[in-house]
């Protein structure tokens, strides 16, 4: 079987991927890359799935990381609709789902994750669309039509921003979620109260403190059938996170803890290959622990510094990645540690709606901040982490400037 080699070979052509095609092009202009896809599309960024490209403010072509001449010009062979299936870690090679064998010097996994999925019983689990992917955004419009009833499984990030974008879609939405209120990892109770009334207020139906006990068909609808009683819709939609995809690099024999473990440089326990993105576990120094993110800064982040690495830079990952997302009129930037289990502090120029919450650790020291309704503030929210302040629960005296 022909066999071809490459300098470079990057597995996933997501935003991690197509970051570091970026990222290996500043440093060594020659090299030659494979990138490696599974989705038939080049890459292109995910947040538009649960917003604009349902708002209309952004259009199909509008999504796409680069466009086509972006990887001609960059010399980058494109294997789109290609899967990589093994990986040899002695003879550095990467076996591909179509029967393609490739050498690298150097390997990035940026493979990201796999929606996580549940079997519910019923005979219409199968039908549930477990949103991630463009073709899901495609499948799940053909689906509603215009004013067609949608339930939506998970009040987390992705189910929550879906269901308030089918809102001012025009499609009818019954949102289902198991906690009090949505966003409850992340949002102090009343601020999660206070989104989940304004989307009652919306119209969305709220079926908090509910479980999905089976999906069924009947006819045309789909029924769901939790312990509140049963949901009617054209479609399910479901948002449970990702599981990492970590099976080629766990059977190759690299390192893995709830994803590929990275050294601070993005390199995995093979001094050849990286991984980046939704699928690397790297240690976040400045939170004195090692985390998995999935979220877009740091996919374009560690895609662009395991890129750089990859080409000899040799650079540390020290970026304190931000995340944001946009419910209804209620938008958020936020950045570090932001756990609603931690106490949390809120200084509100308008309440719930503008204002700044600190996250604090057990020792009273700032490690997340969430900027809601203000934006730009997330450079003095890492220097504020950074700096390792502790502030009072008690006290009125905020250490970000509201005015
Ligand atoms: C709907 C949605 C909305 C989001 N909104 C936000 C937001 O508002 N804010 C925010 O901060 N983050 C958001 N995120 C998260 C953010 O988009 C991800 O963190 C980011 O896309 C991760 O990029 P990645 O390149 O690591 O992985 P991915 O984007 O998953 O890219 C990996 C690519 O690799 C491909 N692949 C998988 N296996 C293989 C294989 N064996 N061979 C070749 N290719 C393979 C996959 O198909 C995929 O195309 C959102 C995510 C989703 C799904």
């Amino acid at each position: 079987m022909e066999r071809l080699s490459y300098d470079y070979i990057i597995v996933g052509a997501g935003l991690a991927g197509a970051s570091a095609v970026a990222g290996i092009r500043e440093i060594d202009s020659n090299g030659s890359i494979l990138l490696l896809g599974s989705e038939n599309r080049l890459p292109y960024d995910r947040p538009p799935l649960t917003k604009s490209l349902w708002s209309g403010r952004k259009g199909l072509p509008d999504i796409f990381i680069y466009n086509s001449k972006f990887y001609e010009k960059n010399g980058v062979e494109l294997r789109l609709n290609s899967p990589a299936a093994r990986l040899d870690l002695s003879a550095k090679l990467i076996y591909t789902e179509e029967g393609k064998i490739f050498s690298f010097g150097k390997l990035l996994l940026a493979a990201g994750g796999q929606p996580r999925r549940f079997i519910f019983s019923g005979n219409a689990s199968s039908e549930v669309i477990w949103y991630r992917y463009l073709s899901d955004f495609e499948k799940l419009r053909e689906k509603i039509g215009i004013q067609g009833r949608v339930a939506v499984i998970g009040g987390g990030f992705i189910g929550s921003e879906l269901a308030a974008s089918l809102c001012g879609y025009g499609a009818q939405v019954a949102l289902l979620f198991t906690e009090n209120h949505l966003c409850a990892r992340v949002f102090p109770k009343e601020l999660g109260a206070a989104v989940t009334e304004e989307y009652i207020r919306r119209g969305v139906y709220i079926m908090n403190n509910q479980r999905v006990n089976a999906i069924s068909r009947d006819g045309n609808d789909i029924m769901i059938e939790t312990s509140m009683g049963i949901v009617r819709a054209d479609a399910v939609v479901a948002g449970f996170g990702i599981e990492p995809e970590v099976n080629m690099a766990l059977y190759a024999g690299l390192k893995i803890d709830g994803g590929i473990l990275v050294d601070n440089h993005l390199k995995t326990s093979h001094p050849d290959i990286y991984a980046a993105g939704d699928c690397a576990n790297f240690p976040y120094d400045v939170l004195g622990k090692r985390v998995r993110m999935e979220h877009w800064d740091n996919a374009l982040n560690q895609g662009t510094t395991a890129g750089r690495n990859m080409a000899g830079a040799n650079e540390t990952y020290l970026h304190m990645p931000y995340f944001f997302s946009d419910l209804f009129e209620f938008g958020y930037e936020a950045v570090g540690d932001i756990n609603s289990a931690n106490v949390t502090v809120a200084d509100w120029k308008e309440r719930y709606r503008a204002g700044i919450i600190y996250y604090l650790d057990s020792f009273s020291r700032v490690t997340g901040v969430m900027a809601c309704g203000i934006y730009g503030r997330m450079e003095e929210g890492r220097e504020l982490i950074r700096s390792g302040m502790r502030l009072d629960p008690q006290s009125a005296v905020f250490p970000l400037n509201l005015n």
